[in-house]
């Protein structure tokens, strides 16, 4: 009985975060395991990473909304050079349509990775993956985005760092009022609320 209770008096002092499991669905294990069959000697295969950690928008002033529109969203598996890391595919598993959302999200992501000159390989969701099939969707994502050339950093103004305290979008701004006035930062797209700043030297 006393051993219960100092049991229940542990429970209630953790954190509430409990491992997720399993952290890949069968169908995406199942894909994870043929790419590292198919390719994991060239490439890194690393399962569901940010789309904010592998784009930037550019001039973010202007382009808030397209940053909503990608926050918190995540590519599948992203393929990267093994020595540099650098983003070579981006492999996202198509579910059944069901609802209007989902092919919109389907046609946003692949808009977005061909506008930013990065193949997406669209593998049809499956229990099992044939490999010669997989290759062929790879292929086909290399013709698709043709001679685009990856659009890296234009200007170096077009950098803006992610808010160190909420990860969002940071805009430029420019003090009004006190002792700064004129000087130029980047704050946090969701300022007030948030209180994220950058300063620039
Ligand atoms: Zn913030």
């Amino acid at each position: 009985m006393v051993e219960f209770m100092a049991d229940k008096d542990t429970e209630t002092q953790r954190l509430p975060y409990r491992l997720r499991e399993p952290f890949l669905a069968s169908t995406e294990l199942a894909l994870f395991r043929v790419l590292t069959e198919l390719m994991g000697k060239r490439y890194s295969i690393c399962p569901k990473v940010s789309l904010n950690d592998i784009f930037y928008i550019v001039r973010p002033n202007e382009n808030v909304h397209f940053f909503n529109k990608f926050f918190r969203k995540h590519v599948d598996f992203l393929l990267c050079d093994m020595q540099t890391l650098t983003p070579a595919f981006g492999v996202e598993i198509v579910r059944p349509i069901s609802k209007k959302e989902v092919r919109e999200t389907d046609k946003f992501l692949e808009d977005l990775f061909t506008d930013a000159g990065l193949p997406l390989v669209h593998v049809p969701s499956s229990e099992s993956y044939d490999p010669s099939d997989v290759i062929t969707l790879f292929q086909l994502a290399v013709v698709k985005i043709g001679g685009t050339v990856p659009l890296r950093i234009e200007t170096p103004t077009d950098f803006v760092p992610n808010c160190p305290v909420c990860g969002k979008m940071m805009v430029l701004r420019i003090d009004r009022n006190g002792s700064g006035v004129g000087r130029k930062y980047y704050g946090c797209m969701d300022s007030p609320r948030c209180a994220g700043v950058v300063s620039i030297d």
